[in-house]
């Protein structure tokens, strides 16, 4: 009797598992905590980026200062950090990725030791979830001096130390990670997991000039891993810190050097039925990229999906993203946004997270029906004439920030950054939209 008892259990189980039609997981990014955080601190100061919040003010300082859990122009108090963690174990996710930069942006107070600590920080937080696997990728300000990415051999103890810190979530075969910082993983039968450093296709990087012979190893090593998950019927998402493409704050650089974006293009092009999509953070915005075809540029043949910042800087709210997916083709069936607004919540209460749109919902009035490249081509097609879709991405793009104010190149950089292809028709797109106004 017991053993029958056993037995309907282990079939409970099994049943309910399998006949699971659809998942979710979790993304979270660009956390960009501050140590030195200071509640009452300075908001208004000289500093070149969001950075302040670090002293208290003088006695005759009449401006804003910096609230308990965030503040406009700071990084990431941590007590908002820790605040996050119980929200996400209660979202019934299968996975959480976190995709990078736990320092705080003010890197030249950022010491070699301090990033080390900051990323050990945010891995003792992620680790209070229980059952949720971690997905851990390097993001560019989690090493100090920032920006400074390589995998000549140089990096080899940077990358073994990150290891380390993450190890509880690796995979045993991470000799990639030790010497690069890029890995393969699969925690879900069926889906792979290729893990990129996209550091090493960022202009940003100072030991990289154009496109660079690391980039060109990466793409050799994503082929081959990506053919070995076709030929075992698996599907794959790639996770990358900086996303490809074009950059929606200037015309020059690009987020990704062109010919570096258009491999990766080419990797969609020639894989579009095993990977799925590839997953950013990095621009702290809540965008997304379509990538197209090497030769005609006209045909999506992939896509590239960029959650916004935890960080709640420059008057944005703090983000996660939470991203379904069906059980068995692993197609991302819709995006749902979560935001906090830290900024107004009393001494006595807590921030809340809530969700503030969901993808399929918002577009379907565009005739968007799916999350996948040709139905994103849509809304990239249409954008640059119709500017009622324009408001609504933008809305979801830098929530409280007034789209009436935008300028038409800043518009017009946002919409022409949406397909990732080739340098002459970005330009083309820029000129053409530049000259109609
Ligand atoms: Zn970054």
């Amino acid at each position: 009797m017991k053993n029958l008892l056993i037995i309907s259990v282990i079939f409970l189980i099994f049943y309910s598992a399998s006949s699971k039609q659809y998942g979710k997981f979790l993304v979270i990014n660009d956390a960009h905590l501050d140590k030195n955080y200071k509640e009452g601190g300075t908001v208004q100061c000289d500093s070149p980026c969001a950075c302040c919040c670090d002293d208290m003010p003088p006695s005759n300082y009449t401006g804003q200062t910096a609230g308990k859990w965030g503040s406009s122009k700071c990084n990431t108090p941590f007590r908002l950090f820790e605040q996050v963690i119980p929200v996400v174990q209660q979202q019934q996710i299968d996975f959480v990725v976190f995709l990078g930069d736990a320092p705080s942006m003010a890197f030249w107070e950022v010491t070699y030791e301090d990033s080390i600590s900051y990323v050990k920080y945010v891995a003792q937080q992620l680790a209070k979830l229980v059952d949720i696997p971690v997905v851990p990728v390097i993001g560019n300000h989690d090493y100090s001096p920032s920006d400074f990415f390589t995998c000549d051999g140089s990096m080899d103890n940077y990358y073994k130390t990150m290891a380390d810190i993450y190890k509880q979530w690796l995979p045993s075969d991470i000799a990639s990670f030790h010497h690069c910082g890029w890995y393969s993983n699969s925690i879900i039968p069926g889906l792979r997991f290729l893990i990129m450093n996209t550091m090493i296709c960022d202009p940003a990087d100072i030991l990289i000039l154009h496109e660079s012979e690391e980039m060109t190893e990466q793409c050799k090593w994503l082929d081959s891993e990506i053919q070995k998950a076709k030929d075992n019927g698996e599907k794959v998402y790639l996770f990358g810190h900086v996303p490809i493409g074009q950059s929606t704050q200037r015309i020059y650089p690009p987020l990704c050097w062109t010919n570096s974006s258009l491999k990766i293009a080419q990797l969609m092009e020639k894989y579009p039925d095993t990977i799925v999509s590839m997953f950013s953070g990095h621009t702290h915005f809540s965008e997304f990229r379509v990538v197209y075809d090497t030769k005609t540029s006209k045909i999506p043949v992939g896509m590239n999906l960029i959650s916004p910042s935890f960080v709640p800087e420059a008057s944005r709210y703090s983000g996660f993203r939470i991203y379904d997916y069906n059980t068995q083709s692993f197609e991302i069936t819709n995006i749902h946004q979560w935001y906090s607004n830290p900024y107004s919540v009393g001494d006595d209460q807590i921030p809340v997270w809530e969700k503030h749109f969901d993808f399929l919902s918002d577009y379907k009035d565009y005739g968007v029906e799916k999350v996948n490249p040709s139905e994103l081509d849509k809304i990239a097609k249409q954008i640059t004439t119709n500017e009622d879709l324009f408001k609504l991405y933008y809305q979801r793009y830098a929530p409280r920030w007034n789209v009436d104010s935008v300028t038409e190149a800043k518009k017009n950089l946002i919409k022409c950054s949406l397909p990732v292809t080739k340098n002459s028709i970005y330009t083309e797109c820029l000129n053409k939209l530049n000259s109609e106004k």
